[in-house]
């Protein structure tokens, strides 16, 4: 059976406050035992987060990495830098990265390897935009973005990731995939990978990530190919985020 994940995307939000409110909300946990937690928070934050979450079971992850190892890339963070403040995650391909900084598939592929030689835990975002979908398009564009990242990967490497199906037009809009929209694109992902290889399939955490909320999660993680959340908004409140981690 799969692990369940539920990974909050702080983006750039938060304050080391937050941090705290999450650490005294998750401590006792209260968490089923196959229910996986990470916040993933700004950078500044990395080193408060491990601190503050050192007596929960709350995991950490970044938002982003450099694929190079060192160097004169101002403004940027390498694999190891995360590595040393504890970060056990780092997104790979989010759409805000795809589309505000220009990130390719290629750039992807590259800070996903990067991730994985360095013990890091990549969550490889895909999805398809609303024009995207409406073309009819939607599947295309998913298995393109999942392809351009796994087919490289030698199959060793391919297991230590987690996709994260997100429809570009479902995040942070209010507007969530109906749970029978986001089960079907998802079901699309394993079957992929059971074409590549059914035993990395079969253990493929597969999460959803798109306007998910306290209200809406249980539908969703109640579906067979969604093995838990990837969520914005709501794990900015610790009630929200809390009750999202306990309907899974
Ligand atoms: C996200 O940032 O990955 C996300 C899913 O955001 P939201 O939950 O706010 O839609």
């Amino acid at each position: 059976m799969r692990t369940l994940l539920i990974a909050g995307n702080w983006k750039m939000n938060g304050s080391k406050a937050l941090l705290d409110a999450f650490a005294s909300a998750f401590a006792p946990p209260a968490l089923a035992d196959r229910v996986e937690v990470a916040m993933i928070v700004p950078f500044p934050y990395l080193d408060a987060a491990r601190r503050a979450f050192e007596s929960t079971p709350l995991k950490l992850g970044a938002q982003t990495l450099n694929p190079e190892a060192s160097g004169a890339h101002t403004g940027e963070v390498s694999a190891s830098m995360l590595g040393e403040c504890g970060v056990t995650y780092v997104l790979v391909g989010h759409s805000e990265r795809r589309a505000l900084y220009g990130e390719t598939d290629a750039d992807v592929l590259a800070r996903a390897k990067t991730a994985l030689e360095n013990d890091l835990t990549p969550i490889l975002c895909v999805g398809e935009t609303l024009e995207e979908r409406e073309a009819g398009r939607t599947m295309d564009v998913v298995l393109a973005q999942v392809e351009a990242v796994l087919s490289p990967l030698a199959p060793t490497a391919r297991q230590r990731l987690v996709i994260a199906y997100e429809p570009v037009w479902a995040i942070g809009t209010g507007r969530t995939a109906t749970p029978e929209q986001a089960q079907e694109v998802m079901a699309g992902i394993r079957g992929y990978l059971a074409r590549l290889d059914t035993t990395l399939a079969e253990g493929m955490v597969l999460l959803y990530g798109g306007s998910m909320n306290a209200g809406n999660a249980a539908e969703l993680l109640a579906k067979p190919d969604i093995d838990g959340g990837l969520v914005g908004g709501a794990s900015l409140k610790t009630d929200d985020f809390l009750a999202i981690c306990q309907s899974a």
